[in-house]
This record gives structure tokens, sequence and C-alpha cells, in this order.
């Protein structure tokens, strides 16, 4: 279940409260615990001098109905696997088989991973319950029943969308900030993307301009860890006093977008950076080639970005092309995205698979990896923009917006841009201390 509201913080928080009573202070509770992992980290804890009354007021919930045998947990290390586990904790071999062929129906026992804990419990036959976490938001429950034969259920957890606002101040670049905040790495390439189709992060990026961005941290309500980032409902750029803002909306039959305030998508027909964290290290126009010598136009623009880095298709389109370019380019893919534009990506490393003429391709779509196939000094994406079969400058194309929503669809998002605003405010009212700590340099 995926909650949102800011409750959810208040109820982790009582929640806490009661794993610390039940683990700490009611050592019965311990095997009450429907799961495997640990209480959560612990808040700075005064040792209780009073006994909690009994019977115990909050324990006393809904599941108490008590379990027999305690559970017993084991830790993966490097170069275990789940029979040896087992096994080392004295379960037969052929007995711990049967628990792990069990398992196979909903889980792969090879994807244990190091650190990864498994709870079980055990009679005369072996195996009697067992449990562990495959990912975060779920618990693999083996049980046995009175018959003898195992049941395995992949239950979810209880995973809360709490939401987090962090803003700060640019100082050097995007990523430098987002690093200094603590903005997750996922939270930074959504916001890259969503702005990626009006700013250029190479030029329009300034010391003085600021980030603001909301979105969901994952949060196990059990553990009351951080178990990941949900979506990005709100981002904001203020570059050279000018604050651009936008909104994630799914509108009806449609995929998830980022509008701005007006309610017009930011999608254009075009990205104007085709790879993350791009660097341009030549810019389209005259130039003496760095390879062949003399002067000449160079039809494009240059990313700079490590060889292997995904390239994406700019637009929606149909491959034309796509293998290796005996002019120098290396391998080669082109696009065509309508009558008039079509689009080149150069030195590819490699074209990724499926990428073949008359094969359609999506916006944001992995096309290639950045190398330096042909003639090139350095890994970089060759990129050009080209109108019929003219080059024009990449970075000079303003496509139209592709889609503004309209009536209910409009209503419906101002209703939830006014719910963002709201929180936004609060959020800002109750992070004044964090907020002036990474706010100012
Ligand atoms: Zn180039």
């Amino acid at each position: 279940m995926v909650t949102h509201s800011r409750q959810s913080a208040v109820a982790l928080a009582v929640l806490g409260l009661f794993l610390f009573w039940a683990l700490v202070i009611d050592p019965t509770a311990r095997a009450r615990l429907p799961s495997t992992r640990q209480a959560p980290p612990a808040a700075p804890i005064v040792e209780p001098t009073v006994p909690p009354p009994s019977p115990a007021p909050v324990a006393a919930a809904p599941e108490a109905a008590a379990p027999e045998a305690a559970f017993e947990t084991l830790t993966a290390q490097s170069g275990d696997s789940l029979a040896t586990l087992l096994q080392g904790a004295g379960i037969a071999p052929v007995a711990a088989q049967n628990a792990i062929a069990a398992l196979k129906e909903k889980w792969d026992p090879r994807a244990l991973k190091i650190g990864q804990t498994i709870a079980f419990t055990r009679d005369e036959n072996g195996v009697k319950e067992l449990k562990l976490a495959p990912d975060f938001a779920h618990d693999l429950v083996l049980t046995r029943g009175a018959d003898g034969s195992y049941m395995v259920s992949l239950m979810p957890r209880d995973i809360l969308a709490v939401p987090l606002r962090i803003s700060g101040r640019i100082d050097s670049s995007l990523f430098d900030a987002a690093e200094k905040t603590g903005l997750p790495q996922a939270v930074l390439s959504e916001m890259i993307r969503a702005f990626s189709y009006d700013v250029d992060f190479q030029r329009e990026v300034q010391p003085g301009d600021s980030f603001e961005v909301l979105f969901d941290q994952l949060v196990d309500e059990e553990s009351g860890k951080i178990v990941g980032t949900g979506t990005v409902a709100y981002a904001a750029l203020t570059l050279s006093g000018k604050v651009q803002e936008l909104y994630r909306y799914t509108a009806a039959g449609a995929f998830v977008g980022y509008y701005n305030a007006q309610g017009v998508s930011v999608k254009k027909a075009l990205l104007r950076t085709p790879v993350d964290g791009a660097r341009i290290s030549s810019a389209f126009g005259m130039r003496r080639h760095p390879i062949l010598g003399f002067t000449r136009l160079h039809p494009g623009v240059d990313f700079a970005v490590p060889s292997g880095t995904p390239i994406m298709a700019s637009g929606d389109a149909v491959v034309v092309s796509a293998g290796w370019n005996a002019g120098g380019y290396g391998n080669f893919v082109v696009l065509k995205h309508n009558a008039t534009y079509s689009t080149a990506y150069a030195h590819m490393s490699r074209i990724a698979k499926g990428i073949k003429p008359g094969v359609h391709v999506r916006q944001g779509e992995i096309i290639g990896y950045v190398g330096m196939t042909g003639l090139a000094t350095g890994p970089h994406l060759h990129y050009e923009v080209r109108v019929g079969n003219k080059p024009i400058n990449p970075l000079s194309v303003r496509m139209p917006a592709t889609e503004k929503l309209e009536g209910r669809a409009l209503a419906d998002f101002h209703s939830q841009q006014q719910a963002v605003a709201k929180e936004l405010a609060s959020l800002r009212g109750n992070a004044i201390v964090a907020a002036a700590s990474s706010d100012k340099p």
C-alpha cells in the first residue's frame, strides 16, 4: 500500500516507537513480529524506568495470536547459497532442498544477495517456516502445512511514500548542488529529463541560480528504512532570476508527463540533449577539424560524455539507417521524426540491440552508446538535427509544445497543482532550518 500524506511521517514515528516498545520492552513481542527485518535505526532512546502497564495497550493489536517456535536468523555472506546456509544451520540436505524447491515457485534462489537475511523456524522434519525479502517491496513467506506440503506466497510490504522537499543554491553546476543537498541521483536525472526540452544545462545554468524539488521518499513502514525514491511531483529551476516550474501529471489515456503551471506539456518534438550530463565540447558552425586539419562547417554539436553513456532518441521516430558509416561517423544512426526533421548520432561505441532501419523508436528510448568510432579524438556524441537534408544548429531549435491540457483535464491538473502548492508551502514552513543550511553557500 502506498499512501500520500504527511500523516505517514507521523504514523511512521508512532510505528517506530511501537516497534521499539515491542522489541525492547516486551521480549515476547519479538516472536509476534511478522518479518525478519531489524528494528528501525534507534533514535536516541531513554531507558524506561517504569515498566509499561500490562496488558499491553498497543501491542495487543490485531494479529497478536502467537506462533510457537522462535525464528532463527541467517545472513548470507559472500559465497553462500540458501542451501549452504540452511545446511550450515543444521538442516539436513534433503530437507533443505525440499524447502528450496518450494521457494522456487515464486523466487529464484540464485538471486540471494550478500547481506540478505533469512528467518526460519524448524521442527523434526526440517524447515517449518521461512521468510525473506526478495526486494524492498515484498516478503516471501514459506510455510509447511499439516499435510507436510509447502505453501509459498509473496506478500507486499507496506511502503510509505513520504513527501520530501529539497532546495539549494547552484554554485557551480546543478550536479554539484544536488550532491551537496543530498538530492538522490534518480531524482536529479528525472529533473534533468523534465527540463531538458527547455533548458540548456551547459549554457543557461549560472552560479546563483537555484532549484527546488518535491518528491516521494519510499519508506518501509516496518523497519523505517528508506528503500528508494518515488515520483517527482514538482521541480523548479530559478535561472537568472526567472522561475520555471514543472508539475508531474498523468492525463487520461496518456503517458505521465511534466507540465508548466499553465498546463502546457514540456515534451517537445525533439529533446535538446540526447545524453544525460553532457558538456558541449564543440558547437555548431565553422571550425578547424581536429583530425582533418582544415576548416569546414561542423554540422552538429559534440557532447563530451564518457564512453558507454546511453544515447536517447531525441524524438519519436523511424530508424532510417543504423550501421557503420565510411565517411568518418563510425557507428552511426539516423532517425526520421516527421516530414521535416531528422536527427543523426555518430561515433557510437555500439548501436543498441534492435535498432535497425524501419524500426519505430520512442522519444528517450536508448538507441546506442557513446564511443569514439570513426574520425574522433575522444569519446563524444556528435549530434545533428537536419531539416530536409540540411543540418541546422540543434541548440537553436525551439520546438512547439506537443500538448496543452484543456477542459476537464486542465481543471484536474489545476486541482492537483494546488495540492502540490499546499504541500510545498507546509514543507517550506517546516524546513526553515534545513533549507537555510542548504540554500546558503
Ligand atoms: Zn562533431
